[in-house]
């Protein structure tokens, strides 16, 4: 689980008061046509084995092995434990080499502290590490530099021809050093001031434009030889601890050409320090930042330059995802896939608390990677198999930012054209019942309207995202999959329990958030109640089966972000 740390519930009312796409109260179905479905009603489908799921889970969160961190002795058990589980399922294995495994190579860079120094003549600012600015290199080199490079503000840095939105102008900014607001403009609705325009960048909720992976992208394409988002904890979704986090090792895939055309130093510096800047620079903060929230703003040169060196210690790992085959049965349509996939790695052994020291990982994700596994057993027991083929994918990597999934998208076993769709498990109810269910970015493909179905035959409802302006969507391992193209689906828990009170969905979360996320006693515990995360199997288990099954692969809704890289895609298809 990836940063979910501020889903709460009480947006939802105030949601109900506006009017931008995500935020439909929960009962009234996105519109759009539901997808022509083999029926078999979602009682009469193969049920997923809970206390088999709760066995697996117990094993992949005890203590032997230690947190599952990529590249550590918890990683060897956790991909052999996973390994033999499919065997004994009797998948086939899902790498075309014959091994149930995909190779993953990981670099883990340490940045050493350094300060940020701006400059204007004889003035000079200076930024200190950590405090004010936290900032990394993605080279694969000992180290890295800005020497003076020139500071210029892009606004939000976005580049969206369906938005008719570009930010750079034509300016080149080839060896400058980028200063970016987080999140999406935002453009005032021409018919109410009040509200941001549901046209472009979808209203209140986060396309990816806004998402500050984006804004390093784009530093790329552009050439910069430095990118600097200005922290603000509104549109950020989260204050500048969380970005302090960073300053610690982090991994990354290692690109042929060790991510050297990635800026040299990426970053984030505080909105206090951003202001300073523009001082220093004769601008004023305000000013500019009301300028890039239109189609007219043009990048802004500050006069100042910026310098750094940070120096990086290295170390390479070759991780594993797991990868297990269901074979469907049509001679045409085996030849494509439904994809399950859930991250099996987490922390591993860290800082103690309370005496205890192993991130077990229980909730976050070895009940997610359980899940997927009495998912493959539930295919397995169908009486014929499905048309098409379904691969489980367990990955590695997701808390150090979705590397495993994101190699498996840029280096697909199986053609993404024909991967007809990723259904991403991070997280499971462990706590009984719900009436719900939260689809995040609700509304994004027809899986959603596979999901409500599903659902509604339960006599449940689909819930949407409550907090859509924090982009929630783009935090898990589906998300790699819908940046190229591949329709995905973004579950999460519901939050109204039946036969519980009504605040005890909240309680349950701010409780999860509070003590347990990413801290070692996210454990196994004797009160979980596993008969909600059961429903919810069930519904995941139709959604795959049923798209299966279908004569018409899945598709986004019409504007989705991801459709246009979806057609082009299947134009490509061999
Ligand atoms: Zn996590």
């Amino acid at each position: 689980m990836h940063k979910k740390v501020a889903l709460v519930v009480a947006p939802l009312l105030i949601a109900a008061a506006c009017s931008t796409k995500e935020e439909r109260p929960s009962a009234e179905p996105v519109p759009g046509p539901t997808p022509t479905v083999l029926r078999t009603p979602i009682g009469e489908l193969p049920e997923p084995d809970m206390a088999a799921a709760l066995a697996h889970t117990r094993v992949l969160a005890s203590d032997e092995f230690q947190g599952r961190a990529p590249g550590t002795r918890g990683e060897d058990l956790t991909v052999a434990y996973l390994v033999d589980q499919f065997k004994k399922l009797g998948l086939k294995p899902g790498n075309t080499d014959g091994t149930y495994v995909q190779k993953v190579p990981l670099v883990g860079i340490t940045p050493a502290p350094a300060p940020l120094i701006f400059r204007k003549g004889s003035e000079e600012q200076r930024l200190e590490w950590k405090d004010d600015v936290v900032a990394w290199s993605k080279h694969v080199a000992d180290s890295a530099v800005l020497d003076n490079s020139e500071l210029v503000f892009v606004g939000y840095g976005v580049v969206a021809p369906e938005f008719n939105w570009d930010d750079y102008k034509g300016v080149d900014v080839r060896g400058k050093t980028l200063v970016m607001l987080v999140n999406d403009p935002p453009v005032p609705d021409p018919a109410n001031e009040a509200e941001l325009d549901p046209k472009t960048f979808g209203g209140r909720a986060m396309t990816y434009y806004g998402r500050w992976t984006y804004k390093y992208e784009i530093a790329m394409e552009k050439g910069a030889a430095g990118a600097l988002i200005v922290h603000e904890t509104e549109p950020a979704g989260y204050p500048f601890s969380v970005v302090q986090s960073k300053v610690t090792e982090q991994f990354d895939l290692v690109t042929p050409d060790k991510n050297m055309k990635r800026p040299a130093i990426e970053g984030w510096i505080t909105l206090d320090k951003a202001r300073d800047l523009l001082r220093l620079a004769g601008q004023d903060f305000g000013t500019l930042k009301s300028m890039a929230a239109t189609r007219d703003f043009k990048p802004v040169p500050l006069g100042v330059s910026a310098s750094m060196t940070i120096t990086n210690t290295l170390r390479t790992i070759d991780s594993r995802n797991v990868v297990a085959r269901f074979d469907g049965r049509d001679p045409q349509l085996k030849n494509q896939y439904v994809i399950y996939t859930a991250h099996w790695d987490h922390l591993g052994i860290g800082p103690a608390v309370n005496g205890d020291n192993i991130y077990n990982g229980a909730k976050d994700n070895a009940v997610g990677v359980a899940a997927i596994l009495e998912l493959a057993r539930a295919f397995t027991k169908l009486p014929v198999p499905t048309r098409r083929s379904i691969l489980f994918l367990a990955v590695t990597a997701e808390e150090q930012g979705l590397l495993g999934s994101e190699y498996y998208t840029v280096a697909p076993i199986y053609p993404l054209a024909r991967t007809v769709a990723d259904i991403n498990i991070d997280g499971m109810n462990v706590n009984g019942r719900t009436r719900d269910l939260t689809l995040v970015g609700y509304g994004a493909s027809e899986l959603d309207d596979y999901t409500r179905d599903a659902a509604g035959e339960q006599g449940r409802i689909i819930r949407p995202d409550p907090e859509p302006e924090k982009g929630f969507y783009y935090r898990s391992d589906h998300f790699n999959f819908a940046k190229q193209g591949v329709p995905a689906l973004d579950p999460d828990e519901g939050v109204e329990y039946i036969g519980k009170p009504k605040e005890f969905g909240e309680q349950v979360r701010s409780e999860w958030t509070e003590r347990d996320y990413h801290q070692p006693s996210d454990v196994v515990r004797p009160d979980w109640d596993l008969a909600g995360a059961r429903e919810d199997l069930q519904v995941f288990f139709a959604v795959g089966y049923r798209v299966a099954e279908a004569d018409k692969a899945p598709d986004w809704k019409p504007g989705n972000e991801f459709k246009a890289k979806r057609e082009e895609t299947l134009r490509t298809r061999k």
